[in-house]
């Protein structure tokens, strides 16, 4: 199906199943290449990362720890401006190589909250892996380690991704259409 409804909204697909797995494969390659020996933690950043995290972690043939915290600075389909900690961190995390595992950037405000409190928990080796970024939308300045596709700034579901609440079940990503 190119086209659904969601609610009042249309969306259209934008990235296939086989395209977003495929990236998802070369990922977790990249990932085994670069943090062979290490003891590593995987942390995912809800709701929206649990199926990218499901489906990297599966791919991934070393020993890994996961974790996961819960943030929102989405309302609707527009980023607030402000980040809530819905889910904290119990973890150590000293001596641990932290990735962070993000659905998609879009002003990188989540992230650098994220990033502020694994520091707090003695962090000091940290990467990030993101299946999507918008670059338009973007203001950090950290360069993610790991990154599926750079896309458009329109607000995007399915793969985890929601539309109030709906559409994360969807396999591949829809793009609205305005
Ligand atoms: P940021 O803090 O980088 O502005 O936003 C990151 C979070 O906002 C993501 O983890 C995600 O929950 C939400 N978000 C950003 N862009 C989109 C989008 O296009 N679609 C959906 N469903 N959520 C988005």
């Amino acid at each position: 199906m190119n086209k659904i409804k969601i609610r009042d909204r249309i969306f259209e697909k934008f990235l296939g199943e086989e395209e977003i797995l495929r990236k998802v494969r070369e990922i977790a390659r990249k990932i085994e290449d670069e943090n062979r020996g290490k003891d590593i933690i995987f942390l995912s950043i809800l709701n929206g990362a649990y199926v990218f995290t499901a489906d990297l972690l599966r791919n991934i043939n070393l020993n890994v720890k996961v974790s996961f915290m819960k943030m929102s600075s989405y309302s609707g389909d527009k980023s607030t401006g402000e980040i809530r900690r819905l889910i904290g961190l119990n973890e150590d995390l000293r001596n641990l190589t932290v990735i962070v595992l993000e659905d998609i950037i879009d002003t990188g405000l989540t992230l650098e909250g994220v990033i502020d409190d694994i520091k707090a928990r003695g962090a000091t080796d940290i990467k990030v892996a993101a299946l999507l970024l918008k670059p338009d939308a973007y203001k950090g300045s950290r360069r993610i380690d790991y990154l599926g596709f750079e896309i458009p700034s329109d607000f995007v579901i399915g793969y985890g991704l929601d539309w109030d609440g709906f559409g994360r079940n969807l396999r591949s990503v829809y793009r609205i259409v305005k």
